[in-house]
């Protein structure tokens, strides 16, 4: 009875066993939720947690993303955590921009979402200053119950959104509005 995919009468003369009507986009949607494959960006500690949530107790195969890639090429979800060094922030940067839309970024834990307790000169205060970031996951470090949490939320954003998630002039616009000095 979900309301995306909603039965419909057999056309008159219809013999088969019933069909239903849905959009592209919601099948789309509902194809990259739940197969979004991460690229782990640790740095320190909150590294340690995500490596629990990949673990069987945690089991984040249940979602459709314990496939790890290392190839920012043949990977849509991007992982960050821990305290990224403004020297590091340019690389970060690379990395995104190396991934192939659609991409999605969860930024994990107050370091790489605010800089956390590093208000220094030499850290970056949070990622959304180089890369767009989609869920924030907050926590000093987060618990693996937490970056679920996260890689839920962010299935139902992937879930709701187009086909084509954006256009490039908008993803040159969006990357030239951020500041990497
Ligand atoms: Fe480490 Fe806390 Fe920063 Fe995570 S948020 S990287 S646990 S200091």
């Amino acid at each position: 009875d979900s309301p995306k995919y909603n039965t419909v009468a057999a056309p008159e003369g219809y013999a088969g066993e019933g069909f239903f009507a849905t959009k592209l986009s919601d099948v789309v949607g509902l194809a990259r939720a739940n197969s979004l494959w991460p690229l782990p960006f640790a740095t320190s500690c909150c590294g340690i947690e995500f490596m629990a949530t990949m673990a069987s107790h945690y089991d984040v195969a249940r979602f459709g993303s314990e496939r790890m890639s290392f190839s920012p090429r043949q990977a849509d979800m991007l992982l960050v955590m821990g305290t990224i060094a403004k020297k590091m922030a340019p690389i970060l940067r690379e990395v995104y921009e190396q991934m192939s839309e659609p991409k999605w970024v969860i930024a994990v834990g107050a370091c790489a979402s605010s800089g956390g307790v590093f208000d220094t000169y030499s850290v970056l205060q949070g990622i959304d200053k180089v890369i767009p970031v989609d869920v924030y996951v907050p926590g000093c470090p987060p618990r693996p119950e937490q970056i679920l949490d996260g890689i839920m939320k962010l299935q139902e954003i992937v879930k709701n959104e187009s086909v084509r998630r954006r256009s490039s002039d908008e993803y040159n616009d969006l990357l030239g509005s951020y500041n990497i000095k």
